[in-house]
């Protein structure tokens, strides 16, 4: 940090601030801190005037850019009318229009929404009611969930239990609740020769014994359909969604499907269920949903699951879970400006462009004596780093090798953060095919430089 203007942001911002998933002390010296002034389109620019291309969409939320105009004229007209209102009581026209439309939109059967303001709360939703919906049921005993090795769902405490990065959640393991954890279906963990079709098929048999044993106590299944990205961005193919679905209907527990991340778009189809032409139980959205303006998220879930809650006080009880922003409705008209644009601009047959575009321009990444896997699906590429190629022998995190690549992309211009030792590309849809060939340059140096021993 050079420049005079970042570095007196900076000092006012390490007096007072303490930043999510970081080690502040790292600020000191390893950990750039880079005020941002203003963004537009794919790039963000400091106080300086450099630019950063964001190729991660500002930790997943943006779809279609910084500053967009559409997106910044749905909530300026919103503003003017109303900013926010209580939804218990009360409710206003963008949550109902957009609840229309995510109902038309998503798969089918899912014809009830239920918000809250952010993914984990959305996720603490769709837990609460899986459960209670059993004890409405007179089942009790259901008080479990079953989790997918590797799966993350947000970092509350009921969304933490439910995921599997011991990164996050192995400190506040002893305030948990128990879950019961089933392999990863990843196809990054195949056999030499074995497909991720096969693989798939031989974790569905995994999952399947786990759910025998145990659907008498257990509420649902979570899972993050195709791509497990904060657990290093790892992917399975769609027939473990079609036996997860499949297994959950004969052992009657329910299925939780967090698209969180990888829905609008991101995996090349609006949901990654349909890939697998399923209907989960309950459908869990956040990020995306705004374009990546306001915190929002929606629960979507049946009708049969609705009804187990509505009653006259006889037998059933309500789902009494509340947020104060719930349905804000500056949030709902960005989500409805963001499928407004989904609609008129063919965004899912460009993003089949440019994913083959990222595809072509990462090809030499996969000779890179450190480079292990390069797998993608749709919108989201991934380089996995390795110590030694050949036996796929994995950096040791302290070695810091992703901080290495995460900082020499900075200077060249590029917000590349890894995860661990996974490099990956999850960019904004309104990125161009020179931007990303250019993005492509940068991490193979990045990577080149940072694995140089
Ligand atoms: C980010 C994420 C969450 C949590 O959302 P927050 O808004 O950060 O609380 C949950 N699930 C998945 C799959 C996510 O990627």
């Amino acid at each position: 940090m050079r420049h005079s203007a970042n570095t007196a942001f900076m000092q006012r911002d390490l007096k007072v601030l303490w930043h999510p998933c970081t080690q502040m002390k790292d600020h000191e010296d390893i950990l750039p801190l880079i005020p941002i002034k203003c963004g537009s389109g794919v790039w963000l620019e400091d106080f300086t005037g450099k630019r950063y291309l964001d190729a991660i969409s500002s930790w997943w939320v943006n779809l279609f850019g910084h500053a967009n105009p559409r997106i910044n004229q749905a909530i300026q007209a919103q503003l003017t009318q109303l900013e926010h209102v209580i939804l218990a009581g009360f409710t206003h026209e963008p949550v109902v229009t957009l609840s229309e439309r995510l109902i038309a939109l998503t798969p089918d059967g899912l014809t009830r929404c239920f918000y809250a303001d952010n993914g984990s709360s959305g996720i603490e939703v769709a837990i609460k009611m899986s459960f209670h919906y059993w004890l409405n049921q007179g089942q009790a005993q259901k008080t479990k969930f079953l989790v997918i090795q590797d799966g993350y769902h947000g970092e509350t405490l009921g969304a933490l239990a439910v995921g599997d990065v011991a990164l996050y959640k192995q400190i506040y393991a002893p305030l948990l609740m128990q879950t019961i954890t089933a392999p990863s279906p990843a196809g990054c963990y195949a056999e030499a020769g074995e497909s991720y079709f096969d693989y798939a098929e031989r974790q569905a048999q995994a999952l399947e014994k786990i759910v025998a044993q145990h659907a008498d106590e257990v509420c649902a299944v979570i899972i993050e359909p195709l791509v497990q990205c904060a657990g290093g961005m790892r992917m399975h193919h769609p027939h473990y969604l079609s036996r997860l679905r499949a297994i959950c209907d004969q052992y009657q527990i329910h299925l939780i499907a967090d698209e969180i991340a990888v829905g609008f778009g991101r995996t090349g189809t609006l949901f990654a269920c349909e890939q697998a032409a399923i209907s989960p139980d309950f459908l869990c959205l956040s990020k995306g949903l705004t374009g990546g303006y306001l915190p929002l998220s929606v629960v979507l879930t049946h009708d049969s699951i609705y009804q187990a809650f509505y009653d006259d006080y006889h037998k059933l009880s309500a789902f009494l879970h509340s947020h104060s922003y719930t349905g804000n409705p500056l949030a709902c008209q960005a989500a409805l400006a963001t499928l407004d644009i989904f609609e008129t601009d063919n965004v899912l047959e460009n993003n089949q462009k440019l994913a083959a575009v990222m595809c072509e321009a990462t090809k030499p990444l996969h000779d890179h004596p450190h480079v292990s896997e390069v797998r993608q699906q749709g919108m989201i590429l991934a380089i996995e780093l390795c110590k030694n190629k050949a036996s796929r022998e994995s950096y040791d995190w302290r070695e810091r090798r992703g901080i290495a690549v995460y900082r020499h992309a900075l200077e060249q211009g590029a917000l590349l953060r890894p995860l661990g030792n996974v490099v990956y590309f999850m960019p904004p849809y309104v990125i161009t095919p020179a931007e990303i060939e250019w993005l492509a340059t940068v991490a193979y140096a990045s990577i080149d430089f940072a694995t140089r021993d």
